[in-house]
């Protein structure tokens, strides 16, 4: 704990952490050596984390890297924080993000972007970790801390694990209570973490996951010892690879990484088959309609009065505008002004109902695949490794959404995807590759995901 909190101050100007917890997490490191002098330490006694701002932690500031939580400090704690400090985790901080998790870049957070701490060879400028998770992502690549929570709504584990040589899961929709988690998507929402390896994460997730009766949609299956499907035989196993994620104008290093991964599978054993998703050119549209109109529905609870930040107003109308106006970011804005319109009366049929039906088409492309025996599928995480700080998505938001259109199929799909290192680019910068299971299936992800990291 002490060597990662050195670590933590070395680095602030990656910018990955927004709070430093240092008295509690050696309250805690403290707290464990005795549960373990006693053997009753735990499976991840000592182990310092790191946690996303999105996560509410009793007693310490959540702000979900957004102005209008302002100073919000929990007086509960989320069911997967406290699942985390059941097994003896110790706590470093919280992590910095995109605001509300509504990013690919972690450029919206009201704490500044953070930096990744990988470079182009022979560059120094300073790129994007991703997001939202970026603080997550970033802090684990750094060595700031051995795991991090994050949370995954349409990509925001896997993207930036895929832009810092991290391995990133989020695991089925279910598997993870929600509670304590601040909402942006509710049906697509899901907690998973950012890990140094595979068998890591397999370790945090075993804690991390469970039924939780405060979330009615976590699922009451056990939860299988992931650490046991590291290095697990993969023989026999069928991959698909998908056809429609042969995208026109793909970088040919991902298509090269693409290839090279799905032969290390063959060669482990496994068996390529090449299969159809037909429906995947409709998921970001969609994705871009249901994530907007559920986080419009999830922040109308902003208004002022309830939580952080309060403008001052004559009346109670003018409360919620000036809050709003001033403590929400430009993204946030959007999101809330597009959800509204599609769910507004007389364009919920053309919009919000017609993306729904479009999710179902998605769910049932998998179902398909997965009813002829495919174990998995094996697809590219990112359509590009990290870019620049202010690079994209300036004066066009739909470029910063098309980071999203490897990740956000497994969301709608409410499936398990891994994000796994898999290779470099021509300028050292790495990148990764995704497979996606059957639902409650992370074992064999696991297994797999091992193969190729
Ligand atoms: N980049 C996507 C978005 O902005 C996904 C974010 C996430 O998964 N939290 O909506």
């Amino acid at each position: 704990t002490d060597a990662h909190l050195s670590a933590i101050e070395a680095a602030r100007v990656l910018n990955a952490f927004v709070m430093e917890t240092p008295d509690r997490a050696r309250d805690m490191a403290k707290a464990v050596d005795e549960k373990i002098a006693k053997g009753e330490g735990g499976p991840l006694a000592g182990i310092p984390l790191g946690i996303k701002d999105l996560f509410a932690t009793k007693g310490v500031r959540t702000t979900a890297c957004s102005k209008i939580l302002g100073n919000f400090v929990p007086t509960y704690e989320s069911t997967v924080t406290s699942q985390l400090w059941r097994d003896g985790a110790v706590m470093l901080g919280k992590l910095n993000n995109d605001e509300f998790a509504m990013g690919s870049s972690n450029e919206t957070s009201c704490f500044g972007p953070v930096g990744n701490p990988w470079r182009r060879d022979g560059s120094n400028t300073t790129l994007v970790p991703g997001g939202s998770s970026g603080g997550s992502a970033s802090a684990v690549a750094a060595l700031l801390c051995m795991g991090a929570t994050a949370t995954d709504t349409g990509g925001s584990i896997r993207q930036p694990a895929a832009f810092t040589a991290t391995v990133g899961i989020k695991p089925t929709y279910g598997r993870c209570s929600r509670w304590g988690i601040v909402a942006f998507a509710s049906s697509l929402d899901q907690a998973g973490p950012i890990a140094r390896s595979v068998r890591d994460a397999a370790m945090l997730l075993r804690s991390m996951a469970g039924h939780d009766p405060k979330d009615t949609t976590s699922v009451d299956i056990p939860v299988p010892d992931y650490e046991a499907a590291i290095g697990k035989s993969v023989k026999g196993m069928k991959i698909g690879i998908p056809r429609e994620y042969r995208l026109d104008g793909m970088p040919a290093e991902i298509e090269k990484l693409w290839s090279e991964g799905a032969a290390w599978l063959k060669a482990a054993g496994a068996e390529l088959v090449e299969v159809s998703l037909p429906h995947t050119k409709y998921a970001l549209p969609a994705y871009y309609i249901v994530a907007p109109a559920e986080a419009s529905s999830n922040l109308a609870r902003y208004d002022g009065v309830r939580y952080g930040l309060r403008e001052p107003a004559k009346n109670i109308i003018e409360l919620y505008e000036n809050t709003r106006a001033s403590g929400f970011g430009a993204e946030v804005k959007r999101r809330v002004m597009i959800g509204t319109y599609v769910l507004s009366a007389g364009y919920y049929d053309a919009y919000y109902l017609r993306a729904q039906k479009v999710r179902t088409l998605i769910k049932k492309d998998f179902e398909d695949c997965f009813a002829k025996g495919v174990d998995a599928i094996l697809t590219p995480a990112t359509p590009s490794a990290a870019f620049g700080i202010g690079e994209k998505g300036g004066a066009d938001p739909v470029e910063m959404y098309l980071n999203d259109i490897f990740t956000v199929t497994v969301n709608m799909a409410g499936l398990p995807g891994i994000a796994v290192p898999a290779g470099k680019d021509a300028q050292g910068l790495p990148l990764g590759l995704q497979l996606i299971g059957r639902p409650f299936d992370e074992e064999t992800l696991f297994s797999l995901g091992e193969v190729i990291e």
